[in-house]
């Protein structure tokens, strides 16, 4: 069976990736199952998601020698300019806590109307052997809310509003933010790129 190395350590999204892989026909490996030591980690230099999401699925590629998907998300506010954009988990020290209410704090006085954000998720599949590599992506559109609801999910979940399903993302189960999500769109994509290139 065809290998593939789900290369983060990111609970939140290893979950949601074996989620929306868990009926694909392939053995799907996390970095703990691999021989790469648990303090190795990858610096995310690039100014882009889809840089860095090339760096991590090189990296760990080359190292493990195996397929390897590798993923760069990140949450782009309308009134801030996009940011904080691929600085997303640099925003703030802390927890994502500290994270959410800093946000919360940069928007105070800012305008339901004017309060829209989208979560932006690119996906790296490479190939060590033959040195191929593909990227796909997923945006995801909504607004923050002014106060956190819900303890699903992670990172800024519980003020990320879905004005359709009339939920934070911290108020969905995995199966219904994945439906709808940044990661859940990249991944249906990557579905394809592995069946079709990587095969
Ligand atoms: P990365 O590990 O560099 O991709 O950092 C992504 C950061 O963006 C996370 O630490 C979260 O703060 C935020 N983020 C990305 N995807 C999501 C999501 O699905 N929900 C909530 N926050 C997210």
């Amino acid at each position: 069976m065809q290998k593939l190395v789900i290369a983060t350590r990111n609970k939140g999204k290893i979950v949601e990736i074996q989620h929306a892989l868990a009926d694909f026909d392939w053995e799907i490996i996390g970095l703990a199952d691999t021989a790469i030591s648990p303090d190795f980690d990858v610096e995310e230099p690039a100014m882009t998601m889809e840089g860095n999401a090339i760096i991590k699925a090189i990296t760990y590629g080359d190292k493990t020698g195996l397929l390897t998907l590798s993923e760069d998300a990140g949450l782009e506010v309308d009134a801030l300019n996009g940011r904080p954009g691929v600085f997303s988990a640099r925003y703030a020290p802390g927890t994502d806590a500290d994270r959410y209410n800093k946000l919360l704090g940069e928007l105070t006085g800012v305008l339901s109307e004017n309060r829209g954000a989208q979560f932006r998720a690119v996906i790296a599949i490479y190939d060590p052997i033959s040195k191929k590599i593909r990227t796909c992506e997923g945006i995801y559109r909504g607004s923050i809310i002014d106060e956190p609801r819900g303890t699903e999910g992670f990172g800024f979940d519980p003020v990320f509003y879905n004005s359709e399903l009339k939920k934070t993302n911290a108020e969905m189960s995995i199966a219904e933010k994945t439906l709808v999500s940044h990661r859940g769109k990249a991944l249906k994509q990557a579905r394809e790129i592995l069946v079709q290139d990587f095969s």
